[in-house]
């Protein structure tokens, strides 16, 4: 038996999602934008998916703008208002935080390189949150976009985006969150958020990968980052990923039913994993706050334990999970994140996260915290005694690297 728990990387497609992806692609074949039968039949599956996402943030399906995922929705957010504010009313400021995913982080840095726009990142505490202080004290009437995210992929802390957002208004900038590790997690009300962009992404609520969404508020004017044909009322060209787009409504019909109907067996589950680890595992600390924080994530640092090297005893043993950010596996670096709360290098090493799904159960959580203390304390061990100099050291074997998440 595998188990899963690493739903902050991804999702696995629940069956519904697939059956719709499936029956797409091979009978609503036509172009969405020809006029004929097949042309608007698949766009008929355009608008129904449209609605469904802008269902599950609250918002009015035109404000939707379909993209390929996260990453296209950070860059067509930040480099779509950014352009646009520098040209037409000189604002050249950037605003981001210390511990975004590097969809945000390395666009505002590659466009504060290329451009010379100024770029200020936000500290974060050692709860992993960003105050609304310091954003209001480096807020200046140059700043175009500031992009805070709104639940990190890392260790899961929700944060203050409503007071963020009213301070950015405060000084006539836009704020675009990322909500890719929030959405279909938590309730999104982008009216009560009073964001201006949010972004998110199908494959991180058991939708399809390579498409996700850019909400942008009615009214809000930015750059197109792909041009070509008037696709997503201009403001995203090329052709729909008829079938991808399909399945990614359907999965934010089941994620609004869930988030509807308060359903917290995820977070039962987490919570149920996470004491059973802090009871029976020495030296086992929880990083990042514990209360704003999504239902499904928990990120604990196991003291003198290498995290790579626990990741891979894990494998072993049949359980995936990720050491903080996908980025630095086989790196020995600590996360970014760890690294901007100010945890040691060390416990930031020695961190792994949790990620529960939809899939997970309660004799998986039980299987999990059953092995745990005996690798832990093998990986000790082994540890003491490759510091002692009559040991040979042993081989620790390092995981490929892999792209962020
Ligand atoms: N933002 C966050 C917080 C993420 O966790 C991810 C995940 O990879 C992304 C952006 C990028 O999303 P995508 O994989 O859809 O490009």
């Amino acid at each position: 038996m595998r188990i899963y728990f690493d739903h902050n990387a991804t999702t696995p497609v629940e069956p519904s999602v697939a059956e719709t992806m499936s029956s797409a692609l091979v009978s609503t074949f036509g172009n969405p934008s020809s006029v004929h039968h097949f042309g608007q039949q698949a766009k008929k599956l355009i608008d129904e998916a449209r609605t469904a996402v802008a269902e599950l943030l609250g918002a009015r399906p035109s404000e939707v703008v379909f993209t390929s995922g996260g990453t296209e929705s950070d860059n067509l957010a930040i480099r779509g208002v950014g352009e646009l504010a520098a040209t037409t009313n000189h604002r050249c400021h950037l605003i981001t935080s210390a511990i975004e995913h590097d969809a945000v982080l390395k666009t505002v840095t590659t466009l504060g390189k290329r451009t010379g726009w100024r770029c200020t990142t936000l500290p974060v505490n050692n709860q992993g949150l960003v105050s609304p202080k310091q954003l209001a004290d480096v807020i200046d009437d140059e700043t175009s976009i500031v992009s805070v995210m709104h639940a990190n992929n890392e260790i899961g802390t929700i944060q203050p985006i409503r007071e963020l957002a009213a301070i950015t208004h405060s000084r006539g900038a836009l704020f675009h969150t990322d909500s890719v590790q929030a959405a279909g997690k938590i309730a999104i009300d982008v009216k009560s958020l009073d964001v201006d962009l949010l972004s998110i992404s199908a494959h991180k609520f058991n939708g399809p990968k390579g498409v996700g969404a850019l909400w942008t508020k009615r009214g809000i004017r930015f750059n197109p980052i792909l041009t070509g044909g008037g696709h997503e009322r201009h403001r995203r060209a090329g052709t729909e990923n008829v079938p991808a787009l399909a399945g990614f409504g359907v999965a934010a019909k089941l994620a609004m039913r869930k988030i509807e109907t308060g359903d917290s067996t995820i977070q039962n589950l987490r919570d149920r994993l996470e004491n059973s680890i802090i009871e029976t595992v020495p030296g086992a600390t929880i990083n990042g706050n514990r209360d704003l924080r999504v239902p499904n994530t928990t990120n604990i640092s196991f003291e003198g334990v290498e995290a790579e090297s626990l990741l891979i005893a894990l494998d072993l043993d049949g359980v995936s999970v990720s050491t903080g950010s996908a980025c630095s596996s086989g790196s020995l670096e600590p996360s970014h994140v760890l690294r901007a709360m100010g945890l040691s290098s060390s416990r930031g090493q020695s961190s792994i996260r949790f990620s529960l799904g939809l899939d997970n159960n309660e004799s998986e959580v039980d299987q999990v915290t059953r092995i745990l203390p005996t690798l832990v304390s093998r990986l000790r061990n082994l540890r003491q005694s490759s510091r002692m100099p009559a040991h040979d050291s042993p081989t620790v074997a390092t995981a490929p690297v892999k792209g962020t998440d």
